[in-house]
């Protein structure tokens, strides 16, 4: 498993918005919750997108998926 930790080591693909490259907030920074996570094909965060480049459905996943993120991290397991 992968640590994100406090959000000092090199992310790669999380360090950037994936399509205007605008550089991300840590994952444990507030502002990170307004951005879109995506999930690689082996279920891992593998890009970032930002508020300005989400669509309205993209706008709309994400709010159910930050609830469900938020879910998990009350249970101490948002990273398992
Ligand atoms: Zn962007």
């Amino acid at each position: 498993m992968r640590s994100l930790g406090d959000g000092s080591e090199p992310m790669g693909g999380l360090a950037n918005c994936a399509r205007c490259r605008r550089t991300a907030p840590g994952l444990d920074a507030h502002e990170s919750l307004a951005w879109e996570l995506l999930l690689g094909d082996d279920g891992e965060f593998a890009a970032v997108v930002c508020p300005d480049c989400l669509t309205g459905t993209e706008l709309r996943m994400r709010e159910e998926d930050t609830q469900a993120l938020l879910r998990r991290i009350r249970r101490g397991r948002a990273l398992e």
